[in-house]
């Protein structure tokens, strides 16, 4: 088999870009190693930026997106028993979205499906081969059967635990990491949001975030340690520590009910540079984690494969190399924002186990700071709602 781009992931970042691509006419392969039950189901993500919503409707991906969504044009951050709301849209101009990823995959196979792009999914043992030279190749197993790909670049969109970082040569690559002492315990629910738009808690009990999928389908996560077993939690035992960390007067018009997933993430910070490796190209999550605090993963997933697929465009249309040569630096520079963000908004908001009394009281004082300045509720708003693309 032959393809122009080999694109290795199915997730939102893999079947972004072979949207991008193919309505350029230019070809691509998904490989993907999960069936499409199970990508169609997978729950993740929910806050969009305005510039991810932009670019689903740009590739005709929008619909259900535009009549579903909640548009939200303030965030709340709750401490010390007050709550004070962000107003994110007379601040910066800009709102946010709610709408599961789950639907966005959902929508993006769909389209996939109807334009017949070639996206093997429940592929087995995928390999990068090649990178350095002037053809990859891609392998992979189905069926029993071995097969090999020839591509012209590959974009490595598989995500933290994929395949195509660990294909660029340790010594090439630089790694930064945070790992965080704490983990999220999610749940999902079919009851109604506590509140029409996100509360960020600061409790002494540890961080809770109140947000949603949709009116009738709540998302709430607790701090709870790295090491936490989300098994050891009942639903009454989460609906019972979740009221205690809520102001008293969201507390009480908690609406609970039995959760539909409960699991735990573990929060870290995490940059793999440089993004491109002769000509492989990582994009998403391959190259970069964030705690979901600030809800960028999949906004800068979705500014990645933009970024790659104009760059492959010009390559295709001009033979110019020259957006190529430049993507990992022009997505670095974007990440590094969202990185710096995503970690700000993860100390501001939660309790350090080994956080000493000084660190507490500047803290509470920070949390103080920005929400009575306007100055301090404009950067959280700007970079909340997402930073420019340039
Ligand atoms: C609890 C939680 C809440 C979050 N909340 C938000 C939020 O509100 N806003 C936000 O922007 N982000 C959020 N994120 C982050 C967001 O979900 C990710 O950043 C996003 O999924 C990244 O997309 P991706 O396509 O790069 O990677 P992934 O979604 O991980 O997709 C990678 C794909 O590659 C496939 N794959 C892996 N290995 C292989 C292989 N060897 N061969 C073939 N295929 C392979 C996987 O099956 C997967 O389908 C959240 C994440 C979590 C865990």
């Amino acid at each position: 088999m032959r393809t122009q781009v080999g694109i290795v992931g199915g997730g939102p970042a893999g079947l972004l870009l072979a949207r991008l691509l193919g309505l350029a006419g230019i070809d691509a392969i998904v490989l993907e190693r999960r069936t499409p039950e199970y990508l169609r189901a997978r729950i993740r993500a929910g806050l969009l930026e305005q510039g991810t919503v932009d670019l689903l409707n740009d590739i005709g991906v929008g619909a259900r997106l535009d009549r579903e969504r909640l548009i939200h044009d303030g965030v709340e951050l709750a401490f010390d028993g007050q709550r004070r709301r962000i107003d994110l849209k007379a601040l910066s101009g800009k709102s946010v979205t709610i709408y599961g990823q789950a639907e966005i995959q959902n929508d993006l196979m769909d389209a996939h499906e109807a334009a017949g792009t070639p996206i093997v999914y429940a592929a087995e043992d995928v390999s990068l081969h090649g990178l350095t030279g002037e053809q990859p190749h891609l392998r992979y197993r189905k069926g029993g059967k071995s097969h090999d790909i020839a591509c012209d670049f590959i974009a490595g969109c598989d995500g933290f635990h994929g395949v195509s970082r660990q294909a660029i040569p340790p010594d090439v690559l630089r790694i930064y990491e945070k790992v965080y002492p704490f983990g999220w315990l999610g749940i999902l629910s079919e009851t109604p949001p506590v509140n029409h738009e996100l509360i960020y808690n600061n409790h002494e009990r540890g961080f809770a975030l109140c947000t949603m999928r949709s009116l009738t389908r709540s998302r709430y996560y607790l701090q709870v340690s790295a090491e936490e077993d989300a098994a050891h939690w009942s639903d009454d035992r989460f609906w019972t520590e979740l009221k205690g960390r809520l102001p008293p007067d969201v507390a009480a018009r908690l609406v609970t009910g039995p959760s539909i997933e409960k699991s735990v993430a573990p929060l870290r910070s995490f940059v793999a540079e440089p993004m491109r490796h002769g000509r492989l190209f990582l994009a998403g999550d391959a190259a970069h984690i964030v705690p979901p605090t600030g809800a960028k993963g999949l906004n800068l997933a979705a500014a990645d494969v933009r970024f790659l697929a104009e760059a492959l465009v010009a390559h295709y249309k001009t033979g110019s190399a020259q957006l190529l040569d430049g993507y990992s630096t022009k997505c670095l520079a974007r990440v590094w924002k969202a990185q710096r963000f995503s970690w700000w908004m993860t100390s501001l908001t939660h309790r350090f186990p080994d956080a000493s009394p000084f660190e507490r009281r500047a803290q509470g004082a920070e949390l103080a700071y920005i929400t009575s300045s306007r100055a301090g509720q404009t950067t959280l708003a700007e970079n909340y709602v997402g930073l420019p693309f340039a």
